[in-house]
This record gives structure tokens, C-alpha cells and sequence, in this order.
């Protein structure tokens, strides 16, 4: 990896293309879903809200990779099955997270893009694997990662000639309280003109909080994303995991239209369509 680039130096935007969609190709990608796929009637009525509101891609956490052990670890394969299922009905693409290299297979059967949580960022076996695969990853932050470390981690997938990369900013650890993480903002523009790859903002994860997500949103389409993921369920207050962040149909799609309008505003290439 080239960290030594200078400032002025200009790199090509990459794109990832997938099942008909291109990211970063100057449009924002909206990656939306539950935290974790609860059950198929769940993931079924929140892919038709995604799709009724313009989404791209939905997203559904099947392995769950919980602080707690005791807290609702995911449905596993199943869930994989009922994400696959409800993403071919509404024409969504689909993402889920990857935490074993043994799952691999399975989740490349099932899912049209992997997702690298936070807490895997710097495992680097997990990482290596990627590389040999042919299908999109999404790199997230590491919560207490430095951008230098992010970009290095995507190196072990690029270097095992898998090009297909999305860096994903969810926010870091930092002492404050009011917020759940701290979305960076000016890691958006830093790592567009470092690698080139698209970079999705994930306000859900960063904030832990519904109230804010719109005006996150609005700050990183201004600073240049190529998508935004949100947390999105039919009933937050019952949620197995995230409740707290998850949006409700109806917030979703005023956070939508939020987002549209940013985007018409921000300039006529940046568009949402
Ligand atoms: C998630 O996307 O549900 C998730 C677990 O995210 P993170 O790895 O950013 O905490
Ligand atoms: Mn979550």
C-alpha cells in the first residue's frame, strides 16, 4: 500500500459493480435493513419498506458478533436463507456479515456482498481469505482503528487480487458519552483520495441513536460518501439487537427523502436514484 501518496497526488475512483448496481460511481448507494434478521416475516416487510423507499441494498446481520453471549447471536443459516429469499422478491442485492473463514462458501452462496464488522477489521486470517474470493467485501472501521490501519487492513484483500472493496466508516470509540461512537467525517474525503474505492457511512453505528441519523446523513453526502446504511425495523422497541438505532418505517422514509434532497442539492452527478 502506498500511504506515502502525497496530498495533491490524484487517484482513480475505483467502482464495485454487483448484480446490475454500481457503487461510487458518483450516485449514494442506500444499504438498509435490520441489525440482525429476526425472522423471515421480519426480514420479508422490512425488504419491502427498503424497496418501497428507493433503497439499493438490503441488510440483515445472520452471524451476530455481540458484545454479550448472552445476547441473541443470530439466526445462522436460516437467517441467510430468509435475507436471499426476501432480497429476490423485492430486487434488492443483499449484504450480511462474515465472521468465520469457514462460512465463506456459504455466505458467497447466499449473499451478494460480505460485510467485515468492526471487530474483525484487524483479523487479518479472515482478511487473506477475502482476498481469494470474487465478490464485494465492505471493509468496516475498526472501532479504535486508525485510517492508516483500515487502509492497510484492505491491502490483505486486494492483495489476494480481490478488487472488489468498500470501506465503510462506522464511527470510533472516543470519550464521548452522548453518542454511541464518533462518526469521522474526515475520513470520508481522505480515504475516497487515498484508495479510490467507494466509502459508505454508517450513522447507525456510529450515533446508537435514531434522533440524529438525518443530519449525519446530510454531513456525509456533503463530504463525499458513495452510500449510507442504515439500520431500518419494523418495531425497534422489540428488536433482538439495535433497537436502540433502528429506525422505524416511517422515520426511514423521511430520513429518505432527507437524503434525496441532499443529494439534488450537493450536485446533479450526486444523485440518490
Ligand atoms: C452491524 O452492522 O450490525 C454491526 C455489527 O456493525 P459494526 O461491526 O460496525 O459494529
Ligand atoms: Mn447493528
Amino acid at each position: 500500500m502506498d500511504n506515502t501518496t502525497s496530498s495533491d497526488e490524484k487517484i482513480s475512483k475505483r467502482q464495485v459493480t454487483v448484480g446490475g448496481l454500481t457503487i461510487g460511481n458518483g450516485s449514494v448507494t442506500i444499504i438498509a435493513g435490520p441489525c440482525s434478521v429476526e425472522n423471515r416475516e421480519q426480514i420479508f416487510s422490512v425488504a419491502e419498506a427498503v424497496r418501497n423507499n428507493g433503497g439499493h441494498i438490503l441488510r440483515g446481520g445472520a452471524f451476530k458478533p455481540r458484545t454479550s453471549p448472552y445476547s441473541f447471536q443470530g439466526l445462522g443459516a436460516e437467517g441467510l436463507k430468509y435475507l436471499a429469499e426476501a432480497g429476490r422478491k423485492y430486487g434488492l442485492l443483499t449484504i450480511t456479515e462474515i465472521m468465520d473463514a469457514h462460512d465463506i462458501p456459504l455466505i458467497c452462496e447466499m449473499a451478494d456482498i460480505l460485510q467485515v464488522g468492526t471487530r474483525n477489521m484487524f483479523n487479518y486470517t479472515l482478511l487473506k481469505e477475502l482476498g481469494k474470493i470474487r465478490k464485494p467485501v465492505m471493509l468496516k472501521r475498526g472501532f479504535m482503528a486508525t485510517i492508516e490501519e483500515w487502509l492497510l487492513a484492505a491491502e490483505y484483500i486486494l492483495m489476494g487480487g480481490n478488487e472488489q472493496v468498500l470501506f465503510c466508516e462506522r464511527g470510533i470509540r472516543t470519550f464521548e458519552k452522548y453518542t454511541r461512537n464518533t462518526l469521522d467525517i474526515s475520513s470520508i474525503p481522505i480515504v475516497a483520495k487515498m484508495k479510490g474505492f467507494p466509502v459508505i457511512v454508517d450513522p447507525s453505528h456510529a450515533t446508537g441513536r435514531t434522533d440524529i441519523i438525518i443530519p449525519l446523513c446530510r454531513a456525509a453526502i456533503a463530504a463525499g460518501c458513495d452510500g449510507l446504511m442504515i439500520e431500518v425495523h419494523p418495531n425497534p422497541q422489540k428488536a433482538k439487537s439495535d433497537g436502540m438505532q433502528s429506525l422505524t418505517y416511517e422515520q426511514f422514509s423521511k430520513a429518505m427523502a432527507a437524503i434525496k434532497r441532499a443529494c439534488t442539492f450537493m450536485s446533479e452527478e450526486n444523485s440518490c436514484d
